[in-house]
């Protein structure tokens, strides 16, 4: 969010989850009223949606906080919660729709619900078509939910069917909705795991971390980074000097190395002097160690 006033985003935010929140209230009105199955199911994950989208943008500002008493690394990490509460979500929803589903009997679907089904369409295209033209920082949420529009069109061709053929058509793309509200939260959860895994980042990231030390005239031996969240690096890198350096020198080159890579890659990195007694010890590649040896 960069380059934005804050407060100018929060306006915007509270503007998309009002207009969200109306969109998902038309599919419920409409799901209860007209006794589709597939749009009740769909009304069901806008819901989720809607408490996945505060849940997202309550840990985000959070997340924005800096480095306190109690998170000397900062709150990055806090923006987790959105994720979780988005898991809990819907996999609450899931549960409620296998519930919804599991018994089939015979039902009858009113017109109210394709035409309903397409007022919940029209409305979430209007949240997209906003949230892009605010540009980059609204990208994720907009395509989040470009979701609701492919299950809103599922909602109205099966509805619509299920209004003139059968139920079973209605029924089968109910089914349909709630294998996706799967689909999402094995995806979902496998992704953030993989990134909760204290996992290094991308190799060409590394070597110009190594490369900004290099170029400060530090002589990297062995280095340790991990992702905090998409955009922040963590980690440590331990130098060889020349020996005899002036102590004050290779203060300076390593406050000058460590604001570099802070300010050109956002990596909190702290550079160390390598102590000789421990020099050559501990290989990552090979022995299981943790440093990644360089030497
Ligand atoms: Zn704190």
């Amino acid at each position: 969010m960069a380059g934005v006033d804050l407060r100018v985003v929060k306006r915007r935010l509270a503007v998309l989850f009002a207009l969200a929140a109306v969109a998902a209230s038309v599919k419920i009105v409409g799901g209860i009223l007209f006794g589709s199955k597939s749009l009740l199911i769909d009304a069901l994950t806008s819901m989720a949606n809607l408490a996945a989208l505060a849940a997202t943008i309550e840990y985000f500002l959070k997340s924005l906080r800096p480095p306190d008493e109690d998170h000397h690394f900062g709150h990055r990490r806090l923006a987790y919660g959105g994720i979780i509460v988005t898991l809990m979500a819907y996999s609450f929803v899931g549960g409620v729709a296998i519930m919804e589903l599991i018994k089939p009997h015979p039902y009858r679907i009113s017109v109210g619900a394709p035409i309903f089904a397409s007022i919940g369409f029209a409305a979430y295209l209007a949240v997209i078509l906003i949230a892009r033209r605010w540009g980059s920082s609204f990208l994720p949420y907009s395509l989040f939910t470009v979701t609701e529009l492919i299950e809103s069109g599922v909602v109205i061709v099966s509805s619509m069917a299920g209004v003139i053929c059968s139920y079973l058509v209605d029924y089968i793309g109910a089914w349909g909705l709630t294998a996706y509200i799967f689909y999402e939260l094995v995806d979902i959860a496998r992704d953030t795991i993989r990134k909760l895994s204290d996992i290094a980042p991308p190799r060409t990231t590394v070597e110009r971390i190594l490369s900004i030390v290099r170029e400060t005239g530090l002589q990297p031996v062995r280095v340790r980074l991990r992702m905090v969240d998409d955009s922040t690096l963590h980690g440590d890198i331990v130098v060889r000097v020349p020996e005899d350096t002036d102590i004050r020198v290779v203060n300076r080159l390593i406050a000058e190395a460590e604001d570099r890579v802070r300010r050109e890659l956002n990596a909190d990195v702290s550079i160390t002097v390598e102590a000789e007694e421990v020099a050559g010890e501990g290989c990552w590649e090979g022995g299981g160690a943790p440093h990644r040896s360089l030497s």
